[in-house]
């Protein structure tokens, strides 16, 4: 039987090599925080106010922020990065700036957010008041130019308008020009508090959530409600990753918020812990990782 030992001999072969092909794939496979994830910056809107340079130095910050504790470099920028970073300017950047611009402060706060409710209330019987007497004095208004047109018309049924006639008649047109511009005025006026108006129900909206609700992002990823409530959004959505920024009060939370996105983009949840970077909500300008956050990520690489 010479065939025997040959054929054990190919099985023997075969099983080591076997063997070492699955140890070179096993060593050769990344493990987390060995593999450098690249990103790449997609929209920056300008209404923001801010320059893409500007906005590509406070994602460096904030990508850099991770490799600190590590000494190594965790993400780094790539024309054909994985990642995709855009800067969306919404409504509710929007409502938020027009409220700005009204002097009204507004952050993630129970103070803020009963504060804004309660100059929502005013403002809204503020509202309804305005808007009945508007509609009272337009009604006037109009049973007036009726009754003008009417006089005319009578005048110029009856061989046309007599001096004295005309001069009352001159006056009460330019009276009632006068009353229309008036009008407008306070119609526009009334259209600006409407605007304030909806402009608060947006941003109460937003702090409502942020305050009531848990997990509001990565863990959501495919809920549509996610990514309504948050400052920055990661999602994963056909392989394809991106974070979206929709807000922006300053340099220092900007960096921040990016540095809490790029921590779900390493597969970290959220940290009960207030100050970490991770906590679901931003609370802070503090561009430096917390222990919490440290700790989670040396669990994430060497764990
Ligand atoms: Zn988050």
């Amino acid at each position: 039987m010479p065939n025997l030992p040959k054929i054990l001999s190919w099985k023997l072969f075969f099983l080591i090599g076997l063997l070492i092909i699955l140890a070179v794939i096993f060593l050769r496979m990344p493990k987390p925080c060995q593999e450098t994830i690249t990103y790449h910056i997609g929209n920056v809107d300008d209404r923001f106010g801010l320059t893409r340079q500007e906005f590509v130095l406070a994602v460096n910050m904030a990508a850099a922020m991770w490799g600190k504790p590590i000494a190594g470099e965790l993400f780094r920028e790539d024309a054909q990065g994985a990642i995709e970073i855009n800067f969306v300017y919404d409504y509710r950047q929007e409502a938020a700036d027009k409220l700005k611009k009204l002097n009204y402060k507004i952050d993630n706060t129970k103070t803020s957010y009963e504060e804004l409710k309660s100059r929502l209330e005013k403002l809204k019987a503020e509202h309804d008041q305005r808007s009945t007497v508007l509609a009272r004095d337009f009604n006037l208004y109009n049973s007036r130019i009726n009754t003008f047109k009417a006089n005319v018309e009578y005048w110029n049924r009856h061989g046309g308008i007599m001096e004295s006639v005309h001069k009352n008649l001159l006056q009460e047109k330019n009276e009632l020009n006068y009353l229309w511009e008036k009008l407008k005025v306070r119609q526009d006026e009334l259209q600006g508090l409407t605007d304030t108006i909806n402009s608060m129900v947006v941003v109460i909206n937003e702090i409502a959530t942020n305050i009531n609700l848990d997990s509001v992002d990565y863990q959501n990823t495919g809920n549509a409600l996610g990514r309504e409530f948050c400052e920055g959004f990661y999602k994963i959505e056909n392989g394809k990753q991106t974070i979206n920024i929709y807000q922006f009060d300053n340099n220092y939370r900007l960096v921040r918020v990016l540095a809490h996105e790029f921590g779900h983009a390493l597969r970290l949840n959220h940290s009960a812990d207030t100050k970490a970077v991770m906590y679901r909500l931003i609370q802070s300008d503090a561009i430096e990782l917390s222990p919490d956050d440290i700790a989670a990520l040396q669990k994430r690489c060497y764990n």
